[in-house]
């Protein structure tokens, strides 16, 4: 099946998390399994520093176009790369104005305004201009999250106007339901659709214009990145003011769980680490700990267990409750190593529980993939006490790298780690808590740390969890039948 992403983020030329390693690894998979499938991105300034540093740069694919917007041109231009270690076409939308911009991603313009709605309306109206010039056609736009959100609903509410989408059926995935694209009724007009789409609310909530839950009521069909997300992002507790119109999708509403990129997270060939290694042979793994141990200032051969995690500093993934638990957790022998980088709140705890527990705790702040790989590699367990998980991708690699996840019982975290509960070590390959308070976070690292001292059972939760299959290939199928059944809803062949 012939099928377009569209993103804001790929893997590894602009990422700020998992998004754009599964917008990296899902089409490799799917082009793995012989369908034709690209990938659209804006040309941001993190992914032009990519070439730069490397001495490269994408090649020119369509000659330069304008692209209107209420009135306005807008000069563009198409580069054309592959993703790393395939063939899978990256295309970049290119217009600096907007998109090379220091300060990250998602950073606001110089007058420090959020004019994200234009940056993403003009994204998605030249990469459609770009595919009409091409004269290709793709059977399934695929939109990640709310950013390319304008491109199903394209689909569904101008066909009457433009009868190319006619034979286009649209999926969107929701990575994360808390980020949403709110912006003022004054912009809805940056989106040059009907005005009904307005007045009938399909694009209004709650006053405003909310580009995620216009994509949601545009899209043929909708997934979200685990079956236990797809659920709760169905509830008051876990729709972020949207399970109301997530429930009225309810029959087009699927949950995948993500997989994770065999060449990008491997022990056995990763070049990040000391030494490399895999379930049959271990030893490698106590390199790579010895490693950590001198990057975090920690005795060489240090026997406590080392609790590493990697993560964005944001509410979300619930650090302020481990740096809550972590003097406790500490004074009782165990060993921390965070990195991450976010709100300065939690960027100030991490450094004063550092200057307080030399030799004991590291906070890494910044962000820094090698690194990241070092911490996934050297540490004994990895603690996530997200407040929720869309999927989660740091306790599947620490699976693959034998490092035992100690997870909130949420989202992705609940259907990828079998928590230990005293009877199933033959198959558990973590540890879960339920409460999202620091007190479960410090009582069940503390029961992990009981069991790390049990050598037999401890390397058998880490066997159990370096044999389970996260690889892509199950998801990409699961993701070709949301494909079909997106081209049937619309009354298309496939
Ligand atoms: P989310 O998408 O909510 O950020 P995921 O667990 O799905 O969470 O994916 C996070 C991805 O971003 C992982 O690949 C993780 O290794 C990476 N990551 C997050 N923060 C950092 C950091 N500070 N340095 C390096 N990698 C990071």
């Amino acid at each position: 099946m012939r099928v377009a992403n569209f993103s804001a983020e790929v893997s590894p030329f602009a990422k700020t998390g998992g998004l754009g390693d599964v917008v990296s690894s899902l089409p490799k998979a799917l082009a793995a399994t012989g369908h034709d499938v690209d990938v659209w991105v804006p040309f941001f300034l993190e992914a032009a520093e990519w070439f730069r540093r490397r001495g490269t740069w994408p090649e020119q694919e369509v000659e330069p176009f304008d692209v209107s917007i209420l009135g306005s041109s807008y000069r563009v231009g198409v580069l054309r790369a592959t993703l790393p270690g395939s063939s899978v076409p990256v295309h970049f939308v290119a217009h600096d104005p907007l998109f090379h911009r220091p300060g990250g991603l998602y950073a606001k313009n110089d007058q420090g305004v959020d004019d994200g709605i234009w940056r993403f309306s003009l994204f998605v109206r030249a990469a459609i201009e770009a595919l009409r010039r091409k004269g290709d056609r793709p059977e399934v736009i695929h939109a990640h999250d709310w950013h390319p959100g304008l491109a199903p609903m394209l689909g569904a509410w101008s066909s009457w106007r433009d009868p190319w989408f006619d034979e286009v059926a649209s999926v969107l995935t929701i990575h994360n339901v808390g980020y949403q694209g709110i912006y003022g009724p004054d912009r809805v007009a940056a989106l040059g659709l009907p005005p009904e789409t307005w007045s009938g609310g399909l694009l209004e909530h709650s006053g405003a214009l909310n580009m995620l839950k216009g994509a949601i009521v545009a899209a043929d069909m909708v997934t979200t990145v685990s079956p236990t997300y797809a659920w709760e992002i169905r509830t008051p507790e876990g729709g972020a003011g949207l399970d109301g119109v997530l429930r009225l999708k309810a029959a087009r509403l699927t949950g995948i769980l993500n997989g994770i990129d065999g060449q990008e997270w491997n022990p056995s060939v990763d070049p990040h680490l000391a030494s490399r290694y895999s379930a049959e042979d271990l030893r490698g793994k106590l390199d790579c700990r010895g490693e950590l141990c001198r990057l975090a200032g920690f005795e060489p051969g240090d026997p406590a267990m080392i609790v590493g995690s990697v993560g964005r500093l944001v509410p979300q993934k619930g650090y302020d409750l481990l740096l809550e638990a972590a003097p406790e957790l500490l004074r009782r022998g165990v060993r921390l190593v965070l990195l991450g980088s976010g709100e300065p709140a939690l960027e100030g705890s991490m450094r004063m529980l550092e200057a307080h527990y030399p030799g004991r705790f590291k906070g890494f702040i910044g962000y820094d993939d090698a690194l990241s790989h070092k911490i996934q590699a050297g540490s004994d367990a990895l603690v996530m006490p997200s407040r929720y998980e869309p999927c989660g991708l740091t306790q599947m690699y620490a699976l693959a790298y034998g490092t035992v996840p100690i997870v909130r019982r949420t989202g992705g975290l609940a259907d990828s780690v079998i928590g230990l509960h005293g009877e199933n070590l033959e198959w558990a390959t973590g540890f879960h808590f339920d409460d999202p308070s620091p007190h479960a976070v410090a009582a069940e690292v503390l029961h992990a740390q009981s069991v790390f001292f049990r050598r037999d059972a401890w390397s058998r939760l880490v066997r159990n969890g370096m044999k389970a299959d996260f690889s892509w290939g199950r998801s990409a199928n699961d993701y070709e039948l949301v494909y079909r059944r997106a081209r049937e809803v619309r009354g298309l062949p496939w």
